[in-house]
């Protein structure tokens, strides 16, 4: 039996990269300048680092798999040459509304839902009382805490406006919020949360 490790769940559009709407092109995938040091720094004093991301965009025809795999592949090898390893990524495809019938789904992975964290669960060697999830969407908190993470809130991509804008109508707060990524690592590192 292998040694369970701690996690970080990381949201990736606007907490890993920019979020530049739907990213249906390998050009409009950038990450933060800071994104391989904040990983970096994860893999360093031994926690799973795992990317958790919806991509309706595929049930809506935006973009492939194919597509989606060559972005994913990118963000791991831009990681890797700054010396930051991902552990998993797991994506979620669906959207009821699809138009693309293969993912025309009312699913239990899409977050705020927890399907693709249960499925992290069942794979890797986790241990559940030291999960934390970061994010910048009200749905990413909400994954993790109904998962039994601690959550932080970074205010890249969406989460500066809907701090502003949305945080009076949330069922769940964040447990921190945080400027960026790094911040939200610093503050795991250091115990904060
Ligand atoms: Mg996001």
């Amino acid at each position: 039996m292998n040694e369970l490790k701690p996690v970080v769940f990381l949201d990736r559009d606007g907490t890993i990269n920019y979020d530049a709407g739907y990213i249906n092109d390998i050009d409009n995938f950038i990450m933060y300048p800071y994104a391989a040091q904040a990983v970096r720094m994860l893999n360093i004093n031994g926690f799973l680092v795992v990317v958790i991301t919806n991509q309706s965009g595929l049930a809506r025809g935006f973009f492939t798999e194919d597509t989606l795999s060559e972005i994913h592949n990118k963000m791991v090898q831009d990681l890797k040459k700054q010396g930051a390893e991902i552990d998993g990524i797991y994506f979620c495809p669906h959207d009821p509304n699809a138009k693309v019938e293969k993912y025309k789904s009312v699913c239990s992975c899409r977050k705020p839902e927890t399907g693709l964290i249960d499925m992290a669960l069942k794979e890797l060697n986790i241990d559940k009382s030291r999960m934390y999830f970061i994010g910048d969407k009200h749905s990413d908190i909400m994954a993790g805490y109904k998962s039994g993470c601690k959550t932080i809130m970074v205010k890249t991509g969406y989460g500066k406006g809907d701090l502003i804008n949305k945080s009076h109508k949330w069922e769940v707060k964040p447990d921190k919020i945080a400027d960026t990524l790094l911040d939200g690592v610093k503050l795991i590192l250091k115990k904060q949360i």
